[in-house]
């Protein structure tokens, strides 16, 4: 067998290419931006890129995978939270990163082996800005920031497949990094001390002291952890214009080779029939749907229920059908005997995820197969099965009561300044609380958490 997968710059399916005899399958997929909970939404891609992970580690074996996945955690979004909340900003990104963590075990995706940050790589991404000025890429502004100059890279637009003039309309639309004139995106942000409180570094050669663009960091983290060319890279549909574009430009600027071999998006999640947001009640995180009563393995089911290049409408009753089908699977496997892994009964399961990562079929054929209960289906063959779709069995059904370590942590620490009478900070703590989805109720001695109702 063979992975294949679709490839968003070629816009085939095509089968994932072996790794080299000498090294490793170098997988990257773009981490999350430290500065609120993730939603759903994020977790539906993180899901999706463990099962990629699964298949590699079945297909190449374990030793000969290797995945980088970053973690940003300085860009505007992460400064602009700090300064609104008049803390550090490594406190601030410390305390989003332990509830990614934390999520992500509870959704049991297997964690990247290097997972490196944008603070803790500000050198490699100032030397790759070095070698883009050199090479002419790159120019400074009159401010002492750093530019892109799209015009040298004349593959720019290739895996988005937009033109020169739409680049110049839309980049200013969505993107803080680019500039609205010419397009060009910056590597390098000159430090402005009204919005950047104490967040800046020395900078590239000739620019001002200040901080590194977004896209840069995750072809500098790429250069330094998986070499100049990898074999895959992915995340979700959002990122592959501008981010992704970009990071081919400066990469393949900088390198002079192949950045991606193939690259792999997938798409949008749905919450009842629209878009999430916070005003629509639709926005959920796994704390939130952990709280009203839901396991995550069941979220876990419930993201893989649809193709991943497709839409995905996630509903309350479709966790309801995952917890069930769960159940099912719980008792299936009571029923097996006790084998090694070799019968080919599950065959039709890894032909539909090897088939671009078809997960309803693959759940479909699981299906066919259990309401069968013939075959020489033993625990062994099954285990491998559930490996590869991640879903662990022997997690809670019903979620358990307990308080997540991240909100006794937040709760200890707001009782502390509260008792300090440090006001401002029990406040702000307690809007982390409510953001993580509990409260605090607070009597003269002592307080209780309450996961908050909606
Ligand atoms: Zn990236």
């Amino acid at each position: 067998m063979a992975i294949k997968l679709y490839d968003s710059l070629s816009r085939e399916v095509r089968e994932l290419r072996p790794p080299h005899p000498l090294g490793a399958f170098r997988f990257y997929n773009c981490g999350p931006t430290v500065y609120a909970p993730a939603h759903i939404g994020n977790f539906r891609t993180f899901v999706i890129n463990d099962i990629i992970r699964r298949l590699l580690e079945l297909e190449f074996g374990a030793s000969n995978v290797k995945h980088v996945r970053n973690l940003t955690d300085v860009d505007d979004r992460t400064i602009g939270q700090a300064q609104k909340e008049k803390r550090p900003l490594a406190e601030i990104t410390k305390k989003w990163t332990d509830l990614f963590h934390a999520d992500c075990a509870s959704l049991n995706c297997i964690p990247p082996h290097v997972e490196p940050t944008a603070t803790g790589h500000i050198c490699e991404q100032v030397d790759m800005i070095d070698v883009l000025m050199k090479k002419g890429n790159a120019y400074r502004s009159a401010d002492g920031s750093v530019y892109f100059k799209i015009t040298s890279f004349p593959e720019y637009g290739a895996l988005s497949r937009i033109k020169e003039r739409e680049l110049k309309i839309t980049n200013s639309a969505f993107d803080a990094d680019h500039k609205d004139d010419v397009g060009d995106f910056a590597l390098w942000k000159a430090y402005k001390p009204a919005e950047d409180g104490d967040v800046k570094w020395t900078g590239p050669q000739g620019a001002a002291e200040g901080r590194p663009g977004w896209h840069i960091e995750c072809s500098a983290m790429i250069k330094k952890h998986l070499g100049d060319t990898i074999d895959l890279h992915t995340g979700g549909v959002d990122l592959l214009f501008p981010h992704h574009e970009n990071e081919i430009a400066q990469s393949q600027c900088c390198n002079g080779t192949t950045f991606a071999r193939h690259w792999y998006h997938s798409e949008h999640l749905l919450v009842d029939g629209g878009t999430m947001s916070k005003s629509k009640g639709n926005y959920y995180t796994l704390g939130d749907l952990v709280t009203r009563g839901y396991s995550p393995m069941a979220v876990r089911y419930a993201l893989l229920a649809g193709h991943p290049r497709k839409q995905l409408n996630f509903t309350l009753d479709s966790l309801h059908a995952a917890e069930s089908a769960l159940t099912t699977l719980r008792a299936y496997r009571a029923t097996l005997p006790f084998t090694g892994t070799a019968s080919d009964v599950f065959t039709p399961v890894f032909a539909a995820l090897e088939d671009d990562l078809n997960t309803p079929a693959a759940l479909g054929a699981l299906f066919t197969i259990v309401n069968r209960r013939g075959g020489d289906a033993g625990s062994g063959s099954f285990d491998r099965v559930m490996f590869a779709l991640g879903l662990k069995l022997d997690a809670p059904a019903a979620p358990t009561t307990d308080i997540p370590a991240l909100v006794k942590a937040l709760a200890e620490k707001r009782w502390a300044a509260k008792q300090a009478k440090n006001f401002g900070e029990a406040d702000s703590l307690r809007r982390d609380l409510a953001a993580v989805g509990w409260t605090m109720l607070d009597s003269k001695t002592e307080y209780k958490l309450e996961p908050l109702k909606k």
